[in-house]
């Protein structure tokens, strides 16, 4: 089954014409789909709290930032662009209070909605518009006539009208220049998890650790260590984005790709596979989701424990130090 595509002239901007959209958070998504939205002749408001660079930010680009709750009250579409970990906790307090029927609630990315965090009152549908990239780069591609290919999601029970907002939507922020294409909240929400635990980030970064370990266990030094399992990641990256596998193995050394098509199987094996398919288990029937939501209800003390672990990691340290002597990267320090 191949996904239906939408492009500009499968979106009109008058499904927004008259209506207010409160773009709650203005941080890198909320910054980028806030003024992609009022350059596209919106009408467009703020919900940022106060004192923080992000509220400074937002007044530096002509908007007057008010409370959350004041600007759901003045709004027609409320898009939650907060961090996923507390977006439950202000939709209860500060979002569901001043919804009205007819309202339409937002979000560009489904945890929240998907895990029951975010339950809409009845007259109001539920819309996902997820652009498939960073604030920054959604603002810098519409800036520049582009665009980054976005999702589309109905919630339940919404119809046709909140399509054709979310298309609206969407071509404001410059969704449809790249190509919109049509999803369930479910499958956003799980694919999204799925994707970050095994491949994006808790794949690629174990894989890293491992090998990198291995290499300095068996006596070599960490600096070639550093640089043969992570930096020349990048590389490998560049061509997948580039070209996929086949371009990577067409720019790589035969040698390179023999190792490839013989070793890479004895690394990711059927146990591999097997783990795979539990978490994304996990993912489907909401324990990952529960554990996440605990986790943040305690005050994430194990997730900031092992963020202060894997700070300190051999591979940081010498990491640190090498990419100094590369003046080309534009490296940064947490
Ligand atoms: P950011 O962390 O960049 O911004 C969050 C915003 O919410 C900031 O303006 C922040 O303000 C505000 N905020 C944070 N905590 C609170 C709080 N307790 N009360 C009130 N306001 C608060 O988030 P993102 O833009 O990255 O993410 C927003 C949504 O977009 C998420 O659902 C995410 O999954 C989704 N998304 C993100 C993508 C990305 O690349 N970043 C890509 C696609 C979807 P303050 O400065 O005061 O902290
Ligand atoms: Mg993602």
């Amino acid at each position: 089954m191949t996904a239906k595509i939408y492009y500009d002239n499968d979106a009109d901007l008058s499904h927004l014409k008259d209506k207010t959209i409160a773009i709650l958070g203005y941080g890198s998504q909320g910054h980028a789909q806030a003024q992609n939205l009022r350059d596209s002749g919106c009408s467009v408001i703020i919900g940022q709290r106060e004192g923080s660079p992000n509220y400074d930010l937002a007044v530096s680009h002509k908007f007057q930032p008010m409370s959350v709750a004041e600007a759901v009250q003045k709004a027609d579409i409320v898009n939650m662009l907060l961090p996923d970990e507390v977006q439950g906790e202000i939709y209860r307090a500060h979002v569901l209070p001043n919804l009205k029927p007819g309202n339409v609630l937002m979000c560009s990315h489904g945890f929240n909605i998907h895990f029951g965090q975010v339950e809409p009152p009845k007259g109001v549908d539920t819309l996902l518009v997820a652009p498939k990239g960073p604030g920054h780069l959604v603002r810098s591609e519409y800036v520049k006539g582009g665009g980054v290919p976005s999702l589309i999601a109905l919630g339940e029970g919404a119809g046709e009208k909140t399509r054709q907002i979310g298309l609206a939507y969407a071509k404001g922020i410059g969704g449809t220049r790249g190509g919109v294409i049509e999803t369930t909240i479910a499958e956003e929400t799980e694919t999204d998890l799925f994707g970050e635990q095994v491949v994006l980030c808790g794949g690629v970064s174990e894989l890293v650790k491992a090998a990198f370990d291995t290499l300095v266990e068996a006596g070599y030094q960490p600096e070639m260590a550093y640089f043969e399992c992570m930096h020349e990641l990048k590389l490998i990256v560049d061509l997948f984005y580039q070209g996929g596998l086949s371009y990577m193995r067409y720019s790589v050394s035969n040698t390179a790709e023999f190792g490839d098509y013989t070793r890479g199987p004895r690394i990711i094996t059927a146990e591999t596979r097997q783990v795979m398919k539990q978490i994304l288990t996990e993912i489907q029937n909401g324990q990952f989701a529960r554990e996440w939501i605990l986790e943040n209800r305690a005050g994430a003390p194990a997730f900031k424990a092992t963020r202060r672990r894997d700070r300190n990691l051999l591979i940081e340290q010498v990491g640190r130090r090498l990419r100094k002597l590369m003046s080309w990267i534009d490296s940064k320090e947490v």
